[in-house]
């Protein structure tokens, strides 16, 4: 009996050993579908789940790493603010300096997902992965991608491969930079996809495997005391003319402006005007476009196109979507609003 005890604990203990020999990962819960179930009485779907309760769904992961939750908020991901992700962004740098930990993963709503994930990558200043994850199919769904998709990210999460990658985005089995990722499709469970260069990798339970890595990060580190400001989104289409854009400035304060532009970020001559009174104004302006792919360049001279708008001080966005740009403008405005010293940080 007392040989048969000894043999137990000794089991017990090489079992907590080799527990506490994998590595840890957090996971930081702010809401979205891959936490919420169907409600037959509000006849809709509602927030549900707790970090722990997502955990119960992948039981397996206790043999690939040590995992903690923490809630930083529980939103549908369109109630995502400025003000959300620097709290995020703070608690995940706060983690990642713990040298315990090997990475961060952030479960998130997708709709405003690449936003929050391109935040991350400009501001998390850890070599550590840092995975964004959610799921199309909701918690109660039977085929929900849920589970599977934060196991992925898990494994990513400690993949020694993903190290100085920046933030990705890992679902439906494929890996995605923050910065080039996008939401294709409003139900499709493939809906994150690089539409200009492609996925980083694959990740699954037989592994983590990356093809490439970005190259086009820059890291703007968060001040205790930085604030960010306000900066809209204006779309041109056929007969815009830049009441939206007079609207903002009387509305005011306005600390930036993001074009969606045309094209190769083209606008009307009467948008033009209006951009130009915000010009005048020495309020920052991105130019971007309403193309999913490809950059904008200033290759037309005639008014509204890139060359005028760059004479007035506009700044090109490069191949970043308007969501994005607004982004890049929101933190690259915490240090500079100068044109040129703008335009660098779109460059890099
Ligand atoms: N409405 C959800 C959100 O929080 C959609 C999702 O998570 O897929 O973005």
């Amino acid at each position: 009996m007392r040989h048969l005890t000894a043999t137990f604990l000794a089991l017990v203990v090489t079992g907590l050993c080799a527990a506490a020999e994998l590595p840890l990962v957090k996971v930081l819960s702010t809401g979205g579908t891959i936490a919420i179930r169907y409600d037959p009485v509000q006849k809709g779907f509602v927030p549900a789940l707790s970090g722990e309760q997502l955990l119960e769904g992948i039981p397996d992961i206790k043999t690939v790493a040590r995992v903690e939750v923490e809630s930083v908020a529980t939103i549908g991901s369109s109630d995502m603010t400025p003000d959300i992700w620097l709290k995020l962004s703070r608690r995940v740098n706060e983690v990642l300096a713990d040298p315990v930990v090997a990475g961060v993963v952030v479960t998130h709503g997708t709709d405003t997902m690449e936003e929050t994930a391109y935040f991350l990558d400009l501001t998390v200043t850890s070599q550590k992965p840092v995975v964004v994850v959610g799921a199309q199919r909701a918690a109660s769904i039977k085929d929900t991608d849920g589970p599977r998709n934060l196991s992925n990210a898990i494994r990513v999460a400690i993949s020694p491969e993903a190290v100085g990658k920046g933030a990705m985005i890992v679902m439906n089995d494929e890996i995605n930079a923050a910065r080039e990722v996008t939401k294709t499709s409003t139900l499709d469970v493939g809906t994150f996809r690089t539409l200009e260069f492609g996925k980083l990798g694959y990740a699954s339970e037989d592994g983590v495997r990356f093809y490439r890595a970005p190259l086009r990060r820059q890291t703007i580190p968060l001040a205790a005391d930085t604030r960010l400001g306000r900066v809209e989104i204006v779309m041109h289409y056929a007969g815009a003319d830049g009441r939206l854009i007079r609207a903002l400035l009387k509305d005011g304060p306005l600390d930036g402006l993001v074009i969606a532009g045309l094209g190769l970020g083209h606008v009307s001559s009467a948008m033009f005007d209006a951009i130009e009174e915000v010009r005048a104004r020495t309020i920052p302006v991105v130019i971007s476009t309403r193309v999913y792919t490809g950059r904008v360049l200033p290759l037309y001279a005639a008014k509204g196109s890139g060359v005028s708008l760059v004479k007035i001080g506009c700044v090109e966005a490069d191949n970043l979507s308007p969501q994005k740009a607004r982004v890049l403008l929101m933190l690259a405005l915490t240090r500079t609003k100068e044109t040129r010293e703008l335009a660098a940080y779109f460059d890099r």
